[in-house]
């Protein structure tokens, strides 16, 4: 026998803990289901920070409420209590594989501004998971882990769900569960989306890195691999911990290569690892589609990285999915006292207009894009060497995108002297990002089940 509610949200990431905590607090009976068994581990990889904090992402700005320790969206109107760990990320700096670099922000100057000079907050998302959770157990939702979901069937004026033997019936369902969606796939969301590649990541937790500072969002890139092998360092909440993680977007590269490469071979980046720790480790497999243009449709609306091309970050997770519950909660409200629907319409016209619009998704794959056209480590090596100022204090993928066009066009008369033979390369830059990634995505299969 179903059981029913008015909302079933399914996955409790980031979107799926604030869609629920949101309709949950308007007094709606709402279940979440989970696969995992326990929904403070966090068990795929990710950087745990804040994205962005200086700068509007989402039509919204992030902020740390030290004294009450909460985690606020300042004009989306919700915050959340957060009492684990936090650190300011100074920078992201960005180097090339022999060590010139490019720096969005200068720490020296940032860290005077204290926690409004910060590009990004690092904190541990289990700790954020379970004060999330918390918080959605205290709005009366139904918390239900161990639940795999396997099947959803529109039916009427409602939805029935499916997964691990069990079986609940809602008015609303809400997918939160993820990039990997199961539910967007089954329910025919993916139909018309251009499949891109993956996102393979490995990497570890680590201690006694020598970094130039533990408060330093890092990337690097290497051309040694099959197709480019990407470097990741986090800072973490705790002393000079840092979370280093390796990625790819081609299933050809090997992440232990590409993991030895910077930590053993690299002049440059080998001698930060010497003597280094490695602690816990972790690892993700996604799938980068573009992002899905209408999130609702048969009672099913979508949240967070579900529709999306690849990651809407935390932050635009958490404000997806907690547009995402209140919308639905409104619905139902609409529904019960005869009212024409307005909310979820204005909540998909919100993802279109403040996602697909504002932040294109082919701008976020640009960010891949540079490593791709410039296919020999002394080309970037070179690339990097012009640059002598600073870029702005920044960590947000459509903004950095954005300040790194600037610098390149900014460096083409340079480069059009002293490397013309570089041109050409420059200006594959500017070709869609399906001809960019073809050899790549023709190494992938987006049939393949990842999760
Ligand atoms: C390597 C890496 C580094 C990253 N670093 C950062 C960073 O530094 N800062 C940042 O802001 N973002 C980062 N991200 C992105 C960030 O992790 C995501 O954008 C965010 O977690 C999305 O939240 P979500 O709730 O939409 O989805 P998810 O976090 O993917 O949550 C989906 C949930 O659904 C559950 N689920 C899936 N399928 C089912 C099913 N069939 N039945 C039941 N439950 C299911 C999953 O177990 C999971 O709990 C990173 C991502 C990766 C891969």
């Amino acid at each position: 026998m179903a059981k029913t509610y008015d909302v079933v949200v399914v996955g409790a990431g980031p979107s799926g803990l604030l869609a629920a905590k949101a309709a949950g607090q308007a007094g709606f009976s709402v279940a979440l289901l989970e696969r995992k068994s326990d929904i403070t581990r966090l068990e795929r990889a990710c950087g745990q920070t804040l994205v962005s904090v200086n700068d509007y992402y989402f039509d919204d700005v992030v902020h740390y409420n030290r004294k009450g320790k909460r985690i606020a969206f300042i004009k989306s109107g919700f915050s959340f209590a957060y009492d684990g760990p936090i650190k300011n990320c100074a920078a992201w700096h960005i180097f090339s594989p022999g060590g010139n670099r490019l720096p969005f922000g200068l720490p020296e100057e940032t860290r005077k501004k204290g926690d409004f000079g910060a590009v990004g907050i690092a904190y541990d998302k289990e700790i954020l998971f379970r004060c999330l959770l918390d918080e959605v157990r205290q709005a009366g939702v139904e918390v239900i882990t161990g639940i795999d979901v396997a099947g959803v069937t529109p039916a009427g004026a409602g939805v029935t769900v499916n997964g691990s033997g069990k079986s609940f019936e809602a008015e609303y369902l809400i997918a939160a569960d993820g990039c990997n969606s199961r539910i967007a796939r089954m329910l025919g969301f993916n139909k018309g989306r251009t499949f891109y590649s993956y996102l393979l990541s490995k990497g570890w937790y680590m201690r006694k890195v020598k970094a130039p500072a533990s408060d330093l969002l890092i990337s690097s890139i290497t051309q040694k691999t099959v197709a480019p092998g990407l470097m990741f360092i986090f800072p973490r909440p705790y002393a000079d911990d840092l979370n280093v993680i390796f990625l790819t977007l081609d299933p050809r590269v090997n992440l232990d290569e590409v993991a030895a490469y910077f930590t053993k071979e690299n002049p440059f980046f080998s001698k930060w690892f010497q003597g280094a720790e490695r602690l816990k480790e972790s690892a993700s497999a996604q799938y980068i589609y573009s992002p899905v243009l209408d999130p609702y449709r048969d009672r099913v609306l979508l949240a967070g990285d579900t529709g999306a091309c690849q990651e809407l970050e935390n932050s635009g997770a958490m404000i997806s999915g907690w547009k995402a519950g209140s919308a639905v909660a409104a619905a139902l409200k609409e529904n019960r006292v005869g009212l024409a629907s307005q909310a979820i319409p204005q909540y998909v016209a919100w993802w279109k207009s403040t996602y697909i619009e504002k932040c294109p998704h082919e701008a976020y794959l640009m960010n891949f894009a540079l490593p791709y056209v410039m296919d020999r480590e002394e080309d970037l090596d070179y690339i990097f060497s012009l640059v002598k100022n600073p870029l702005p204090p920044c960590w947000n993928p459509y903004a950095a995108i954005a300040h790194m066009g600037a610098l390149i066009q900014s460096l083409v008369p340079t480069i059009q002297k002293e490397r013309p033979d570089l041109m050409p390369k420059l200006a594959a830059m500017s070709r869609p990002m399906t001809e960019i990634l073809a050899a790549t995505t023709a190494a992938c299969s987006p049939l393949q089940e990842l999760d």
